[in-house]
């Protein structure tokens, strides 16, 4: 039972009572104190906000507790504090295991050059490591990994990536950029599978920490949802996962990879045996499949419909061929499984929403509410925006994208194209579900800060002054709606959460600032007081007794 607190959106409500995970009363703390038995569990808010349980619509859970174990380089001001956090954690780490580290910038350093592997070989004989750059765009190997990928003098640069190299001797250097960071990515092994559910289980404890209490996981395997099983029959997930089998081709390492042309037996068996709702308890549902169209807009992989204008003749590419992402939509349609496809690029999108027009009218008879997403929906051409409205398609995007990538966006897209970029408003006013989310790890897991990028466009500072292309700005409501109701209704979840109401899931967050009233400012430094998952306080530590 949540008591002293304030509902948000209503007058007078602080308490909300709870019982077998389900919302029994909202109301004064003096009417709450009438649910109260001997199993009651207090926990007074001191004036804490209490929203919906906050849901993050697109995030990667596998790929947030790799990150999460990952040597943080972020912020290291030289390569000897690189090597310094590096040869710590190794010293730690049994040898011949790999040590994996991310975050390093060298503009940060008063030596700017990139490094070479030699000073931190010396110091990690023992490990094979590699040390993703900030960017995730150019990584460093030492020694002993550059042995284990078989990269020598002779190794010939691949596609779309280079490996760096000393200019005298020819040798690399250990820095690998773009595709040639494969070269070593592909020798280090795959997490076991009780590696994968340990990752998982931290993952999940850092949303429930950052107040979420359900995320729609975009990209799972069997191994993955085996492990999801388990940690809920261990009682070791805190939150509600909402999965999304990854169906076809992609070369994001944050997904399991699946060969879109051979087999995915993930796929085949949920094509076969249909959706699993509410598995695990409740916690675990299984009834959509994630797809690929195109790439990414700062790597100029998102396909363009027009080149780039800061790239003349790259109109960036599609990933899978648009005739297997209409067959694939028949398939999971007839199976009652839901499709959400990945569109940066305004051709990617459009290629996504000619096959989802052609798909729910072969199977009209799946096509009513059938809820088709795109994933990111970042980059749209004018004519195509009314459409997902029109097809009943949700847009599920992620504010913080919109403000990482706005340094940048409008050098990529022309000041035209980027109207149409990240229009969170404009879809909303066609008529388009929104569902909001963070795309963690690639952003931050925090759905305050997607709070506050939908509000308000701008970065943490402020900047720019109004909001990027701020005629796409939210209100507060609409925000907050993005990640609880907007979310739910992207899971066919809104009869049963999405909002606080008698007889819905007790799913709360409880906030130190409220959403709707606060400065937005104030959003990006609010704490979460609680975090409640099926009326049980999954994360937070009551206040002491007032008295
Ligand atoms: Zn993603």
């Amino acid at each position: 039972m949540l008591l002293g607190g304030r509902v948000v959106g209503t007058k007078d409500a602080t308490a909300i009572a709870c019982r077998d995970g389900r919302i029994v009363f909202v109301g004064t703390d003096s009417g709450a104190r009438r649910f109260v038995t001997s199993r009651t569990r207090l926990f007074p808010l001191a004036g804490a906000t209490i929203v919906p349980g906050l849901t993050d619509a697109h995030g990667h859970m596998l790929g947030l507790g790799e990150a999460l174990v990952r040597v943080d380089l972020v912020g290291t001001s030289s390569y000897a504090e690189v090597i310094e956090r590096t040869s710590t954690r190794a010293a730690s780490t049994p040898q011949q295991n790999w040590v994996l580290g991310r975050g390093w910038d060298q503009n940060d350093w008063s030596e700017k050059a990139f490094p070479t592997h030699a000073a931190l070989s010396e110091r990690t004989p023992d490990h094979p490591v590699f040390l993703r750059r900030v960017d995730g765009h150019a990584g460093l190997a030492n020694a002993a990994a550059l042995l284990l990928a078989g990269v020598t003098h002779d190794t010939k640069d691949p596609d779309g990536g280079r490996i760096l190299r000393d200019p005298a001797t020819g040798e690399p250097t250990g820095v690998f950029v773009d595709n040639a960071m494969d070269l070593v990515e592909r020798v280090i092994p795959e997490p076991t599978h009780d590696e994968k559910a340990a990752l998982l289980r931290r993952a999940m404890q850092e949303c429930v920490e950052n107040g979420l209490t359900e995320v729609h996981d975009a990209g799972v395997d069997l191994d993955t949802i085996a492990c999801y099983r388990e940690l809920a029959a261990r009682g070791e997930m805190p939150l509600r996962v909402y999965a999304m089998i990854a169906g076809g081709g992609t070369s994001f390492a944050t997904d399991p990879a699946t060969d879109s042309h051979g087999a995915n037996p993930t796929l085949d068996a949920f094509l076969a045996r249909g959706p699993e709702v509410g598995a695990a308890d409740g916690l675990l549902t299984i009834r959509a499949v994630k797809l690929y169209a195109d790439g990414a807009l700062g790597s100029r992989g998102a396909a363009l419909l027009e080149a780039y204008s800061d790239e003349p003749g790259n109109v960036g590419l599609l990933v899978t061929d648009p005739a297997e992402l209409h067959a694939v939509t028949v398939r999971c349609l007839k199976a009652g499984l839901q499709v959400c496809v990945h569109a940066i690029g305004d051709r990617g999108n459009r290629v996504v929403l000619d096959a989802f027009e052609q798909a729910l009218a072969e199977v009209p008879a799946a096509s009513r509410g059938a809820r088709l997403r795109i994933e990111h929906a970042q980059v749209l051409a004018p004519d195509d925006l009314p459409r997902l409205a029109r097809l009943g398609v949700v847009a599920s995007m992620q504010p913080t994208h919109a403000t990482s990538d706005m340094p940048w966006a409008e050098a990529r897209l022309g000041h035209e194209r980027a109207r149409g970029a990240y229009a969170w408003r404009s879809l909303l006013q066609s008529g388009a579900q929104l569902a909001f989310g963070s795309d963690f790890p690639v952003e931050s897991v925090s759905p305050l800060f997607g709070l506050y990028a939908a509000i308000t466009r701008q970065d943490e500072t402020g900047k720019p002054a109004g909001g990027w292309f701020a005629d796409q700005n939210l209100t507060p409501a609409e925000a907050l709606a993005g990640f609880t109701s907007g979310a739910a209704f992207a899971a066919f979840e809104e009869a049963d959460g999405g909002t606080i109401a008698l007889g819905k899931r007790a799913d709360l967050t409880a906030l130190s600032a409220d959403p709707l009233t606060a400065n937005p400012r104030e959003l990006r430094t609010a704490r979460v007081i609680a975090t409640v998952v099926r009326g049980r306080v999954v994360f937070g530590s009551p206040s002491p007794p007032q008295n």
